[in-house]
């Protein structure tokens, strides 16, 4: 029985709490704050409606470190769920050191003004929770999250040695707009536009953003151009599993969505480089945002399954072999459930997964972890329990890319 506070009221943290009051054993109190409590009190009558479930709402601007320092002060939750913007990292996570409070997040911290994805930042507070007896998870959404427990469950139960790890994000569904992200759309397109890096024998390797196409049958979903992106998890995965020879991350495009993004790029409007507009400075990539559609609201307008999994090869008492483990979801099924697409689903319930095995102290430790260190068993189960059932195929070669 656990108080919870989640920071953040979009669309993956409506998921995490419609997920969390499901559980009231586990999480017996849930507040949900956000830089608007609009944004929470919608999702709470949402909870309400379909769990007959009370959540608390709070407003917190969770930039100022003070301001959640009181939130958390007078909530005193066993955990933090930041599932706010990566801008907002660093700044709960202090919060939380100065509070004694646990920390957990799904993506891992970006500076505002440089398209950089890295760990460095908060791999730094590593001594900082150690010595305060504290545990920060860092990344438990599903890539990265499930794509790390995916890597670390093949390496404890199949493999003796891996050599190759590919991680296919496909996204089958169809929303009906031109164009729309299916998550945050600074975010997302800060992701797509930057360079792609991929591991290979013991350095990086980086091309040019969306570069490098393969053409892949995804199970459920149908063949589907896949492009060669960096993705956070890689080096966190590298950095635990050094054997690893060769990283890589794919995503699917269709071709209207990349029209768009090279037409929206060349006039500028991706950049994140501060304008004047009308004596106002604004940032180009914010003001798109406010343009399109929220992702939010693409879960009643969404048709069709994502599926996202890992290809893994390697070797066992001297048997070499190609893995594939992997989840579909479909959207409809997600909007029925909790009033969101598949997209925000399979963000929000690992983060309630790994929130959960945090408060029963089944996934314990001082210090930050990445969640391929912690034993994917237990959160294995969960996923099959908890609406992000997983297939493990055995492919009779290896990719042929
Ligand atoms: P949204 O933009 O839908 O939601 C973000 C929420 O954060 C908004 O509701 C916003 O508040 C709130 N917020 C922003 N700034 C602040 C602040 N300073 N203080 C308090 N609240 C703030 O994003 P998503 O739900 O799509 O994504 C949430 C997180 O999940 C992101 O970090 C994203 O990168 C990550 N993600 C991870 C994935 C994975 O697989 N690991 C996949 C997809 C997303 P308000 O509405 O109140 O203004």
């Amino acid at each position: 029985m656990s108080k919870v506070l989640v920071i953040g009221a979009g669309g993956v943290g409506s998921v995490a709490v419609h997920k969390m009051a499901q559980l009231p054993k586990v999480f017996s109190s849930i507040t949900l704050a956000s830089r608007r409590e609009s944004s929470c009190l919608k999702i709470a009558k949402s909870v309400k409606e379909r769990f007959g479930v009370q959540i608390k709402t709070a407003e917190v601007d969770a930039d100022e470190v003070d301001q959640t320092v009181r939130l958390l002060e007078q909530v005193k939750p066993a955990l933090l769920v930041n599932l706010a913007l990566p801008y907002q990292d660093l700044a709960l996570m202090d919060a939380c050191l100065k509070s004694g409070v646990p920390y957990l997040d799904t993506a891992n911290y970006e500076p505002r003004d440089e398209a950089k994805f890295e760990y460095r930042w908060q791999w730094e507070y590593q001594n900082r929770f150690e010595e305060a007896g504290l545990m920060a998870l860092l990344g438990s959404g599903f890539d990265p999250g499930v794509t790390n427990v995916f890597t670390a469950w093949l390496i404890k139960h199949h493999f003796d040695r891996v050599d190759t790890l590919d991680i296919l994000d496909c996204n089958g569904g169809d929303h009906g707009h031109p164009f729309a992200t299916n998550f945050n759309p600074e975010i997302n397109i800060r992701e797509v536009t930057a360079p792609a890096r991929h591991w290979e024998n013991g350095d990086w390797s980086e091309t040019p953003a969306l570069f490098q196409k393969q053409s892949f049958s995804f199970p459920e979903v149908g063949d589907r151009n896949m492009y060669l992106m960096y993705h956070e998890e890689l080096e966190s995965l590298v950095k635990h599993f050094p054997e690893i020879k060769r990283a890589r991350f794919w995503m699917t495009f269709g071709d209207a969505y990349l029209q768009h993004l090279e037409v929206l790029q060349n006039v500028g409007l991706t950049s994140i480089e501060p304008i004047y507009y009308e004596g106002k400075e604004i940032i180009p990539l914010q003001f798109l945002k406010a343009l399109l559609p929220d992702p939010g609201g693409l879960g009643e307008r969404t048709k069709g399954k994502t599926c996202i999994g890992n290809i893994v090869t390697g070797e066992k008492n001297g048997n070499f072999s190609t893995k594939y483990l992997f989840n579909v979801c479909d959207h409809e099924e997600c909007y029925n459930e909790v009033g969101s697409q598949a997209v925000s689903y399979t963000t929000g319930v690992p983060a309630m997964i790994g929130a959960a095995l945090m408060v029963q102290g089944i996934w314990k430790g001082r210090g930050v972890f990445n969640m391929e260190q912690l034993d994917p068993d237990p959160f294995m189960d969960m996923l099959n329990t908890h609406g992000l059932p997983w297939k493990l195929r055995n492919l009779e070669t290896p990719l042929a890319f």
